[in-house]
């Protein structure tokens, strides 16, 4: 069933990606809530970039699967006190939205790894109660990510409100891409966008998204209350 929903998967991608005429965007594979076996499903169906909200569920599979030399991604919100753990486990931090996390992050870092990859968490639909930087705190938040040795600017991560009406989601998306064009400009090494979700990643592939995150399609639904 997993290689079925991850060929499925890639497959609407492809589909949305040759519709739009983009390169076909990375998958990442959203495994909170589900356990290590699941992880390893996919993996063995070829799947190698995972997605993880939390620094503690994370620890456990990153552990188990040390073996499968996976790429983890951190997609939550990373409080200050999870950072040093957060640079020992992940590949990519995808959350980064304020500069005390850019020197934890930095500081924790092995320097006898690759450097951590991260993106800049955007809140782009400007919602209170959402985590991410404001839209023109992203210049200033890159240069210094990009000062950190051991810290690798990636681009941009963003959750955009989940509106109903999908012209306010593709407007999202544009705004997303402005910035993202921005900072390339800017930036050496720039080359993801990561937006878009199950219900919306053709939209986000049309406007530019790099890499989308995908959890139900592959795993199923996640047991309820437990999804952030
Ligand atoms: C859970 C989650 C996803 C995946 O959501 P699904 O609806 O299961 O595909 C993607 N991005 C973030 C940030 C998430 O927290």
């Amino acid at each position: 069933m997993l290689a079925e929903n991850l060929s499925q998967t890639l497959q609407r991608l492809e589909n949305a990606a040759v519709a739009a005429g983009r390169p076909a965007p990375r998958l990442l594979a959203v495994s909170k809530t589900h356990p290590a076996g699941a992880v390893a499903g996919l993996a063995a169906a070829g799947q190698r970039a995972f997605g993880e909200n939390y620094v503690q569920e994370a620890a456990g599979k990153v552990r188990d699967l040390v073996a499968l030399s996976l790429e983890w991604h951190l997609i939550g919100h990373l409080q200050s006190n999870k950072a040093a753990q957060a640079a020992q486990l992940f590949d990519w931090v995808q959350t980064v939205d304020r500069p005390k996390l850019v020197e934890a992050l930095a500081r924790h870092r092995d320097p006898a790894r690759a450097p951590l990859n991260v993106l800049i968490q955007v809140n782009i639909d400007d919602e209170g109660s959402k985590h991410g930087c404001r839209p023109e705190d992203v210049p200033a938040l890159a240069a210094l990510v990009a000062a950190q040795p051991r810290l690798a600017l990636r681009g941009l991560m963003a959750i955009p409100a989940p509106h109903e009406d999908m012209a306010l989601r593709r407007d999202a998306f544009r705004r997303m891409r402005a910035l993202y064009e921005d900072l390339a400009a800017r930036h050496a090494g720039i080359d993801t966008l990561s937006m878009g979700m199950s219900e919306d990643h053709a939209l986000a592939v049309a406007e530019g998204a790099t890499m989308v995150r995908v959890g139900t399609a592959l795993f199923g639904p996640r047991a309820s209350g437990m999804s952030p």
